[in-house]
């Protein structure tokens, strides 16, 4: 579904990426791990388009995306959320998710001075789609809060939520645990799971929480010094010496 080849990307003086190759099966759930700045959110952020490589090939779908616009790449089927979350915190948890429909909004906008019945038909739809994916995500109750006005790992699940909206076919999530207590870690684990299940997605993930890329990765993916260092199972990538040696290396 999504291949990264051969992929380089510098700045200035700093190899972000250094020849990475990534290959990634339709309906798996793809950890990425890697001590501090080995170069994950660099992935992430060639795939959607925030970067273009120096040097090689993404394709997505057998499609060429390497040099795609964010909004092409989101237009495709990809999805992401932030490391550091990114919600319109002044507006409401429904009004977040709904932003999201950004391609029917100004689609429909233009088309509202012609037709609007459909727009207010389309309207009520998101306004629907938006309800259930909150519903999943245990959100609902709060609908018509602001969004600053969550607890933390909720704004983090808001940001999942977001990303669904779009209906994406591969789902990148950025730290989905980071900041989550025990509790709504295991959730998490479990949220992941079923919206795989039932969105037909595909997920890379980044995660600094072992526990959550152990139990749900089919595959990982470790980066170092922006090079991948080993790919596995989550077991046999726990026991690979040069993983060990990266992270006990680590600070
Ligand atoms: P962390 O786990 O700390 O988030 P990471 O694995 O996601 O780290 P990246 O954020 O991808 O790592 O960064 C990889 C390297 O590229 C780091 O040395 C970082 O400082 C550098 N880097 C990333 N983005 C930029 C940028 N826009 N300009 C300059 N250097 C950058």
């Amino acid at each position: 579904m999504l291949k990264i080849k051969n992929v380089t990307v510098n700045f200035g003086g700093i190899v972000a990426l250094n020849n990475v190759n990534i290959d990634i099966e339709k309906g798996a759930i793809i950890g990425l791990i890697g001590p501090n700045g080995a170069g994950k959110t660099t992935v992430f952020n060639v795939i959607s388009g925030i970067y273009n490589p120096n040097t090689g090939r993404i394709e997505f779908s057998n499609y060429d995306i390497t040099y795609k616009k964010t909004y092409q790449v989101s237009a495709l089927g990809i999805s992401r959320t932030f490391q550091n979350i990114r919600l319109f915190k002044e507006l409401s948890v429904i009004d977040n998710v709904k932003i999201s429909f950004h391609k029917n909004i100004s689609y429909n906008l233009f088309d509202a001075i012609f037709r609007t019945s459909k727009f207010l038909k389309e309207e009520e739809q998101n306004h629907k789609k938006a309800e259930e994916l909150l519903k999943i995500f245990g959100l609902y109750e709060k609908r018509f809060e602001l969004a600053k006005n969550l607890p933390y790992g909720e704004q983090r699940k808001l940001e999942i939520v977001r990303a669904l909206a779009t209906s994406p076919k591969l789902l990148l999530l950025d730290e989905p645990a980071a900041g989550m207590n025990p509790q709504e870690t295991q959730e998490l684990k479990n949220l992941i799971k079923f919206i795989k299940e039932k969105f037909d997605l595909t997920i890379l993930l980044i995660e600094h929480d072992m526990s959550v890329v152990m139990d749900i990765c089919e595959k990982i993916y470790v980066l170092d010094y922006g090079e991948v260092i080993a790919v596995g199972t989550p077991i046999e990538v726990k026991n690979n010496p040069r993983v060990i040696e990266a992270y006990l290396g680590e600070g």
